[in-house]
């Protein structure tokens, strides 16, 4: 698909998912809630390997939470410290989709707990959030993660788009990312429009249909 038919596909989506870490807020937030915990160069490197690819996203991400240990106190400080950064524009972009009637979806390998401020924000039903689930004991400490959420795996931000499809009959879907695990949820997604606002990442750059650096681009499309 050529940048052409992506404007086009974006116009005409009746749903459009977007990733959350460096697309709708200008932040990674497991890299916060890492700095935040003290244990930021650990949880890096981890973040560097997961994106690299050589390493399972479930075990990264249980290797990542195991140095963190976030508690139920440690996630909320964390977000009163540091709330979601909304990347310039993409409230705007969100607003004129809901306005044409396309459905908007948070599709994130982050956690939901840091992703429900941030769909809060931009004027996101809660129920449209697709991400990961971190677990407490009843003392409030970390437990695990659910790994029944698709995100919670490799390959799952494409899982998550198949289960969409199935049960909305969305067509055509349109997925809005910076991430490898972006580009790799189309198919299915019906085009994948490869954010570098924040970050410009060469592999999603080459492989996108349409590759933006501002929210303005889209907005423009959406006229
Ligand atoms: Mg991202």
């Amino acid at each position: 698909m050529d940048r052409n038919a992506a404007q086009q596909a974006l116009r005409t989506a009746q749903a459009v998912c977007f990733d959350v870490d460096s697309t709708v807020i200008q932040d990674e937030g497991i890299d916060v809630l890492a700095a935040f915990a003290g244990v930021g160069a650990q949880v890096a490197a981890l973040t560097a390997n997961a994106m690299g690819g050589s390493v399972p996203f479930e075990v990264a991400l249980a290797q990542r939470l195991a140095l963190i240990k976030p508690t139920r106190q440690s996630l909320a400080d964390c977000l009163a410290a540091h709330p979601p950064r909304i990347t310039p524009g993409m409230d705007r972009v969100i607003a004129r989709l809901h306005a044409r009637g396309t459905a908007v979806w948070l599709v994130s390998g982050g956690f939901r707990a840091m992703i429900e401020p941030v769909a809060d924000r931009v004027g996101i039903s809660r129920d449209r959030v697709i991400a990961n689930v971190i677990r407490f004991d009843a003392a409030g400490n970390f437990a695990d993660f659910d790994p029944a959420q698709p995100t919670s795996r490799s390959g799952g931000k494409a899982a998550a788009l198949t289960a969409l499809k199935k049960q909305h009959g969305y067509n055509p879907l349109v997925m809005v990312g910076d991430g490898a695990t972006d580009l790799e949820a189309r198919p299915p997604a019906d085009a994948f429009i490869g954010f570098g606002g924040i970050v410009v990442r060469e592999k999603v750059k080459a492989g996108a249909d349409w590759f933006v650096t501002s929210a303005e681009e889209l907005l423009d499309a959406l006229h």
